[in-house]
């Protein structure tokens, strides 16, 4: 008899079967309050109405149309949406269906534009589990280990990481800063650098957001020695943090963008925006395909915007993410088990220390199993897995929060008893 292989590691034991807005319900009718939104995906909750339509309409019209092939509607009418939320002038766009596959396609792209080989990312970073996104991801030695030689001309940089050594984020940042600067003049070869890649928020690597003075320098210094500036807006995109875009909490620029996830509220649906003279100088037929800009994934995240406009959802994140970080700090105030609250808009993490600060992931386990066994549905994170955050879709409302802050509160205090 067929089984599913022991490589998958859930993290709840819940069988789903039905969704709707931030919660789930599983086969006895149990309903769990869903402040995963399955990876932060489900940007407007499970089973949007408005999506569900859409995507219902699309499924009976023409589902799999292959952009290389032939064109079909709802992918330029995306095209033409993004344009009104994407930064100014990063509106050129290729689409392809997960986060790991556009961050390959920013890779070629930046590579075929410079002429460049190396890419040169921050420590703690997760951009995916395809060879070439693990060859840039440092957010675990477990995305790496056993993969023998991943894609080489990788340079690493330390991340600004306040809470680790006790700093305030201004030191980290210049710390982090002078440490690039120093692998620039070491080991990573300005002429050979073909872009940095950076999330605006450190996600797998546990929620740590990028100071936005650490963007402006890396956005100076990507402008100094000619590399490109990629924010890998997997995660932070589409209204996440309480701004459309995560780099957006900053002034910087972005030469690519990549968004996933969110962007089509559980459809597979990613893509990579820079300015059309950017593209231009790589090659048509250089990216591609079969899957990528799916119409019925397309139709949905055209009414991911329209819903996320209508309902204020931006402005709903960056509500609600205050409220969260609000309470999480009142249960950490309680609990000195919790080190550090942190987080932007609806991506809020709090991180289990031991008393003399080394990171504690077993009471990190125990209060998500103890969140779970309450029917709060949360995720781990962080390179030590001592990081449970929360990333509920952008329609919860204030009465959720305080539901998902009593059962957290009761959590932390039978798991750090
Ligand atoms: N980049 C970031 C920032 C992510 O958070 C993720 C997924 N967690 C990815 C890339 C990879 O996306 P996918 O799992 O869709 O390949």
């Amino acid at each position: 008899m067929a089984q599913l292989s022991p490589v998958l590691k859930q993290a709840t034991p819940v069988l789903a079967e039905r969704g709707e807005g931030v919660y789930l319900y599983d086969k006895a009718g149990r309903r769990h309050l869903d402040f995963t939104a399955g990876i932060g995906v489900t940007s407007t909750g499970h089973c949007h109405p408005r999506v569900v339509e859409a995507a219902q309409r699309q499924v009976a019209t023409l589902i799999h149309g292959q952009y290389t092939t032939v064109m079909h509607e709802p992918l330029l009418r995306l095209t033409e949406r993004l344009g009104e939320v994407l930064p100014e002038g990063v509106d050129s766009l290729f689409y392809m269906n997960s986060g790991s596959e556009a961050v390959e396609a920013a890779v070629r792209l930046a590579r075929h534009a410079t002429g460049r080989q190396n890419i040169l990312v921050f420590q703690g970073g997760f951009h995916g589990r395809t060879m070439g996104a693990a060859a840039l991801t440092t957010a675990g030695t477990k995305f790496r280990a056993g993969l023998g030689p991943l894609m080489p001309g990788v340079v690493v940089a330390p991340f600004p990481t306040a809470y680790r050594y006790g700093w305030s984020e201004d030191e980290a940042t210049r710390f982090a800063l002078r440490e690039l600067d120093y692998v620039l003049a070491t080991s990573g070869a300005p002429k050979d650098i073909a872009a940095f890649i950076v999330e605006p928020v450190l996600g797998e690597g546990g929620y740590i957001p990028a100071p936005p003075a650490f963007l402006e320098g890396l956005r100076e210094r990507a402008d100094r020695h000619g590399f490109l500036l990629i924010v890998d807006e997997v995660q932070t995109g589409f209204g996440r943090t309480g701004r459309f875009w995560g780099h957006q909490h900053s002034g910087v620029r972005p030469d690519i963008l990549i968004t996933a996830k969110g962007l089509a509220s559980g459809f597979p649906l990613s893509a990579i925006a820079a300015p059309a003279a950017l593209m231009e100088r790589a090659w048509p037929g250089s990216q591609g395909g079969t899957y990528g800009g799916n119409a019925v994934a397309c139709a949905a995240a055209l009414a991911t915007l329209d819903v996320i406009q209508d309902e204020g959802l931006v402005e709903n994140a960056a509500e609600m993410g205050a409220r969260l970080q609000d309470g999480l700090r009142k249960v950490a105030a309680d609990h000195p088990a919790v080190g550090d609250v942190r987080g932007l808009g609806l991506m809020q993490a709090s991180e289990f220390t031991t008393p003399g600060g080394e990171p504690d992931p077993g009471a990190a386990q125990r209060a998500h199993k103890a969140a779970a066994d309450r029917g709060l549905l949360l995720l781990t994170c962080g390179a030590h897995g001592n990081v449970v955050r929360m990333i509920p879709a952008l329609v919860v409302d204030s009465g959720q929060i305080d539901e998902a802050l009593a059962l957290w509160r009761e959590a932390v205090t039978e798991a750090t008893a």
